[in-house]
């Protein structure tokens, strides 16, 4: 499959890594929208948040889990997750990824 994140997951495509593990990978976002951006993406390929069913959400758990961890690690308290779901709501790559943006003041609602 084409697909841009699992080409970064298999590290055909580098990228700047915030975390590993056997079902998880984070890294930061190649055009930051904040000081602080990274993405949190399952290994395994899911096309968005709107193709989460009882078979595949305990990942999406897993991503908070890492979420917890990586922020606290860098020291990060507040943060905002965003998860865009098709063309309209700003998708660009189909391939479940969580945003984590920090280090400035977020406005709501989003743009
Ligand atoms: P979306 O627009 O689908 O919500 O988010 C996709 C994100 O992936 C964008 O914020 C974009 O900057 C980021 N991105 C696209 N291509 C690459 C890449 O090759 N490397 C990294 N690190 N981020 C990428
Ligand atoms: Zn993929």
């Amino acid at each position: 499959m084409d697909c841009l994140f699992c080409a970064i997951v298999a590290g055909e495509i580098p990228s700047k890594k915030v975390y590993e593990d056997e079902a998880l990978f984070a890294f930061y976002d190649i055009a930051p929208q904040a000081p602080v951006h990274f993405l949190v993406i399952p290994k395994k390929h899911i096309p968005s948040c709107g193709a989460i069913t009882p078979e595949n959400s305990a990942v999406v758990a897993r991503c908070f889990e890492a979420i917890t961890k990586i922020t606290k690690e860098l020291g990060i308290s507040e943060f905002r997750v965003v998860s865009n779901c098709g063309e309209t709501a700003g998708q660009t790559v189909p391939h479940l990824h969580f945003h984590v943006l920090a280090g400035r003041d977020m406005t709501w609602p989003p743009g």
